[in-house]
């Protein structure tokens, strides 16, 4: 089948860009794995008019309203991307697919620790913004930078640095110590900030450059979602691990109008 876009990703950078673009009725394929970063948070904030929201039930209502102007999700995953004569090929489990320009809303990883994961996105999480307020004048330990104390104080006068983190303690399904070194530290929820990986590996084959972050390397785009790729755009955490959800998808909005633009200037 051949698309003139297909976006790789389809959670809020993906979807949203895919909503623009069925919109002004070009053909789309999101291609999604269906595994959003917030995914273990059952509610959402901060979405203005969303806030407190399932993260999986925006995703739900988003893919609607893509199918509703005809787009297409496949729930797939992608294996591989070359560039072809005039646009990619793209190759999903068991097809191949076309597109002449293709985006990037793949997100990133949160290199969360074993003993972590289970309360990820829970009382173990790295975004204040997200979680803080849930959280406010309780007990929180901050794993990182010490500077991440003084943002976290925002939400509670009772916050402890902990250098390492080699254990917690849970009780009835509530946190209630972190384990540093030999040192017992009693806390309601853990501020820890996970190594961030960008689903990038398809982004960096096609030549995409990258800059320098303080969260390591990430795909450099303008402020278009333009990559240094001709064709190939990039939109949310993929390129810019700070975006929160509503950022993610303005991203996507955006980079969907300068999508638009391309083929229409491509055309004439
Ligand atoms: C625990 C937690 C809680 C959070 N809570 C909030 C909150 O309350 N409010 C807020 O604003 N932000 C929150 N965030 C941040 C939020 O998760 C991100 O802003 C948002 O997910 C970024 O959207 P995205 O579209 O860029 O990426 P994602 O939502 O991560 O979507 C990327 C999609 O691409 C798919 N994908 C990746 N690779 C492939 C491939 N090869 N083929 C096909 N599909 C692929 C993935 O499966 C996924 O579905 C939270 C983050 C975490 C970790």
């Amino acid at each position: 089948m051949n698309y003139e876009v297909v976006i790789i990703g389809g959670g809020a950078a993906g979807l949203s860009a895919a909503l623009m673009l069925t919109r002004a009725r070009r053909s789309v394929l999101v291609v999604d794995g269906a595994e959003p970063r917030n995914k273990p948070a059952a509610h959402m904030h901060n979405f203005l008019s969303r806030d407190g929201q399932s993260p999986l039930d925006l995703l739900k209502h988003g893919r609607a309203e893509v199918e509703g102007y005809g787009g297409e999700i496949a729930n797939d995953t992608v294996r591989g991307v070359t560039k072809t004569g005039d646009g990619f090929a793209v190759e999903l489990s068991g097809r191949v697919v076309t597109g002449k320009r293709l985006l990037f809303a793949t997100g990133l990883v949160d290199e969360v620790p074993e003993i972590l994961r289970s309360r990820w996105g829970k009382d173990v999480f790295s975004c204040p913004y997200c979680h803080g307020y849930e959280f406010r004048d309780r007990k929180l330990a901050v794993f990182g930078e010490e500077m991440k104390v003084a943002l976290v104080r925002q939400w509670s006068a009772d916050v402890t640095h902990v250098p390492s983190v080699d254990g917690i303690e849970v009780e009835d399904d509530r946190l209630v110590a972190v384990i540093s070194g030999s040192e017992r530290i009693p806390a309601d929820a853990l501020v820890y900030s996970a190594q961030l990986t960008p689903r990038d590996e398809f982004l960096l084959a096609l030549g995409a450059e990258t800059s320098e972050t303080p969260m390591g390397p990430f795909v450099r785009t303008d402020d278009k979602g333009r990559t240094s790729v001709p064709g190939v755009y990039a939109a949310g955490n993929v390129t810019d691990p700070a975006a929160i959800v509503i950022v993610a998808a303005a991203q996507g909005a955006q980079t969907a109008g300068m999508i638009n633009v391309d083929l229409i200037t491509a055309a004439s």
